[in-house]
């Protein structure tokens, strides 16, 4: 991909492309940002002008054409297998590494995930840090730069990457994913600066999913809970469970929001007007609570294996705070 194609990092792109122009490429380059900000793309898009045979990523040289296919044998990506990078990974580089290149004239490494490498990887990759081979160029990424062992990080040179504007998620959602429109602007609004693709994947779910956690939300004061569980059951079975929560903490937030009188915060502004009729039900301070108690459980259920019955303890608890309410 040319980086003119790619949406926003136009500063980090600029200061890539002046490396490559004044030939001060570093040996290790650390790739740093939210998750799904587009650190890969540009990544990818480095190593294909660093090789293209008129260095603008014409996609038509032998190079390109190899890069866009996946099948460069001197681009090396390597990602998390399970949990952590593997040492049987880093070794296998190691001995790619320690052939000459076959083709390219710059051969990358791109270590999606380097904050994901455990202590037995991150040593063995860092000897490769410490004795370069030529002609190479290493690309980490990383979410989290403070699981990275330091002496690491001091031998990478760092580029920021900032989260993405509103129009340019826009732009890539329009370009690269085919969403209905009301699909599309649901995912924007939750977007959080960032391309978020297992999110995204859910497509028209979502919309139905946030549709249910509101209902349970404005019907918390029904006796009969019978109703809410067996949707729980659905979200729990389907897998939803941390989005629903997401949903679920995002109205309360709003809700509090259009109570405090702040309705440029609110982010389903697509539900404005049933938010609005809404807010005045509950005081500020029960819904910051049940808000919190949200958030809690979204942390607790991620190492807790009852999902169903982490939901239905909420939902519950939620009846408590808030059921009494309108
Ligand atoms: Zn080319």
């Amino acid at each position: 991909m040319p980086f003119s194609s790619i949406f926003g990092h136009g500063e980090v792109i600029h200061k890539l492309e002046e490396a490559f122009r004044r030939d001060h490429l570093p040996t290790a380059y650390l790739f740093r940002g939210p998750q799904g900000v587009g650190k890969g793309v540009v990544a990818k898009a480095l190593a294909q002008m660093l090789n293209c045979r008129s260095h603008n990523n014409c996609g038509h040289c032998p190079s390109c054409r190899l890069l866009l296919r996946g099948e460069h044998p001197d681009f090396h990506l390597l990602c998390p297998q399970g949990k952590f990078i593997k040492i049987s990974q880093i070794q296998e580089l190691i001995a790619q590494l320690s052939l000459k290149p076959s083709l390219a004239t710059k051969r990358v490494v791109l270590l999606k995930h380097a904050d994901k490498m455990n202590a037995e990887s991150a040593n063995a990759f860092l000897k490769i840090l410490e004795e370069p081979p030529l002609d190479t160029l290493l690309i980490l990424t990383a979410v989290e730069e403070s699981l990275m062992l330091e002496t690491l990080l001091s031998r990478c040179q760092k580029i920021s990457f900032a989260p993405l504007g509103q129009q340019e998620i826009d732009a890539i959602l329009q370009k690269d994913f085919h969403l209905a429109e009301d699909c599309r602007a649901l995912v924007l609004r939750y977007s959080q600066g960032c391309l978020r693709r297992e999110f995204i994947a859910k497509g028209g779910r979502l919309l139905s999913l946030r549709s249910q956690a509101l209902h349970m939300l404005l019907n918390l004061h029904a006796t009969e809970m019978e109703g809410h569980f067996k949707q729980l059951e659905g979200v729990v079975s389907q897998n939803l469970f941390s989005y629903f929560l997401e949903f679920l903490a995002q109205l309360l937030k709003d809700l509090l929001s259009l109570q405090l009188g702040f309705s440029e915060r609110i982010v389903n502004r697509d539900l404005l007007q049933v938010l609005r009729e809404q807010a005045e039900r509950w005081p500020a301070e029960l819904l910051e609570q049940a808000f919190l108690k949200v958030i809690a459980t979204e942390i607790n259920l991620l190492a807790f294996a009852a999902k169903g019955l982490g939901l239905e303890a909420l939902i519950v608890d939620l009846k408590m705070r808030l059921g009494s309410g309108g």
